[in-house]
């Protein structure tokens, strides 16, 4: 099948990836040139392990390629998917943009020719696909086509594990045409038995929000629990293997930590939050899980205060982890970007090391120094923040962090290491729900 996938971002790129890895002609489309540039010249602009083998195998095989021109990839394409950015609205009001999915499908409506699906991967607000419908017939009333919802659930980090194996695909249609077309593209996962929920498109739409939503309300009110826990001397570590033990709750995402941060929890429940009360019909648990996400980050700064004697003037902090979690170069709403700045404006010295982060994390907060490796980053600091819990930060050395630094707090924001081990070096333990 010859497949066009316009925006070649972290969705758009594994996606397009993907598809042409299962055997689909595919043709990814963005208007930063820059990106598709790199991309023709095999540099892959992310960092996602496995991808940059994956593009390289099927843009070999002249299955897999880059362009700006939206018109040469939709060339006798079945499908085009849309997975352009929708953040926040700049406005400030938590609504989703959705400026970048309507200007996609004013494009796209020019160059259909023969009839095609247009499809939604990017997660957008319930009656986007038919407003996508609407603007595409406005410009081109002779167009055949039908609109369908495709949303993703790839995590960054394990973007190809989770697209070449999904617990679902959810697909979300008007038509048995539209339905029989995505059924194709996805016809390689029939090996594995892949669970496909075929529904309408406004259930295909809510399906990943509310989806996104129940995670992010499991990590909020475990983080909430995280207080409660230091206040009455209760392990938040142990508390949550004692919960997720049991089935019917389960213990992924459930580890206490510094609040979710990332491209897709924070503007998701947001613009959830804001379709629920348009409809008159508020989501009171995930407004409460939003809330609850500012205050653990205010909560955590306090904590680190704390430590500090109660100020951070004057101090050399050093913070290990920048990006909002491990594998992944992405800085967008990282915890990194709420905390650090905070420390810094009361006149802390921070400085920062991240194995993939930092040339992001450079341009977004160029106040900070930054480290060749984690042991330059813990020279002479007062206190040691981990806060992102990249594999090599689990088994750092930490007699020679404890020799190289100034201060003894060792603060883990992810609750990565057991207290004693820490204690035994002569580090002091502050941890998130747990005892110092
Ligand atoms: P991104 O910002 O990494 O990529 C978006 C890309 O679209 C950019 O490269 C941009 O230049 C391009 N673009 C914008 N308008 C365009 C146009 N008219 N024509 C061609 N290219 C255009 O975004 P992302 O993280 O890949 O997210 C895309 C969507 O997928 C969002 O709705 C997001 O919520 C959703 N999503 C993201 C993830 C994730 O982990 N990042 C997971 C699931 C779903």
């Amino acid at each position: 099948m010859r497949i066009a996938v316009i925006g070649t971002g972290y969705v758009g790129l594994v996606s397009g990836t993907c598809f042409s890895e299962f055997g689909h002609d595919v043709v990814c489309v963005d208007k930063d040139e820059k990106k598709i540039q790199a991309l023709k010249n095999g540099k892959i602009p992310i960092y996602e392990p496995g991808l940059d083998d994956m593009v390289k195998i099927n843009a070999e095989a002249k299955r897999l390629s880059f362009t700006t021109d939206i018109g040469e990839a939709m060339e006798d394409a079945e499908a085009v998917f849309i997975a352009v950015g929708t953040p926040t609205s700049r406005r400030g009001d938590g609504y989703a943009d959705l400026s970048y999915v309507y200007a996609a499908a004013k494009e796209i409506a020019s160059h259909i020719k023969k009839y095609v699906v247009v499809v939604d991967k990017s997660t957008v607000p319930v009656g986007t696909a038919r407003e996508v419908k609407r603007i595409i017939l406005g410009e081109n009333p002779k167009a055949t086509f039908d609109v369908a919802s495709n949303p993703e659930f790839l995590r960054e980090g394990a973007a190809i594990d989770d697209f070449m194996r999904p617990d679902r695909v959810v697909i979300g249609v008007e038509t048995e045409k539209a339905e029989e077309v995505l059924r194709q593209i996805y016809k390689p996962l029939y090996l594995i038995e892949t669970p496909m929920v075929v529904t309408n498109l406004e259930t295909a739409e809510l399906i990943k929000y509310a989806s996104n939503a129940f995670l992010a309300v499991k990590i909020s009110y475990i983080n909430d629990l995280s207080g409660l826990c230091e206040k009455v001397g209760a392990d938040v570590v142990s508390l949550a293997k004692g919960m997720g033990l049991d089935n019917r709750i389960g213990k992924k995402f459930l580890h206490a930590g510094p609040g979710y941060g990332g491209s897709c929890f924070p503007k998701d429940t947001l613009a959830l939050s804001k379709t629920a009360k348009d409809h008159g019909n508020p989501l009171r648990i995930v407004e409460a899980a939003i809330e609850v996400n500012s205050s653990q980050k205010a909560r955590m700064i306090q904590k680190i205060r704390e430590i500090l004697g109660g100020s951070e003037a004057g101090k050399t902090i050093a913070c290990l982890g920048l990006t909002f979690k491990p594998e992944t170069d992405d800085m967008r709403e990282a915890q990194s970007l709420t905390i650090l700045p905070a420390l810094i404006e009361r006149g802390a010295k921070v400085k920062a090391h991240d194995p993939h982060g930092m040339a992001e994390a450079k341009k977004m907060m160029p106040e900070i120094e930054y480290a060749d490796d984690a042991y330059s980053a813990c020279e002479n600091a007062d206190a040691v923040i981990l806060l992102t819990e990249w594999n090599e930060y689990r088994a750092l050395d930490l007699s020679k962090i404890k020799k190289m630094m100034k201060g003894e707090a060792f603060i883990d924001l992810r609750n990565a290491y057991d207290p004693k081990t820490i204690h035994d070096k002569g580090l002091q333990y502050i941890g998130v729900g747990r005892r110092s």
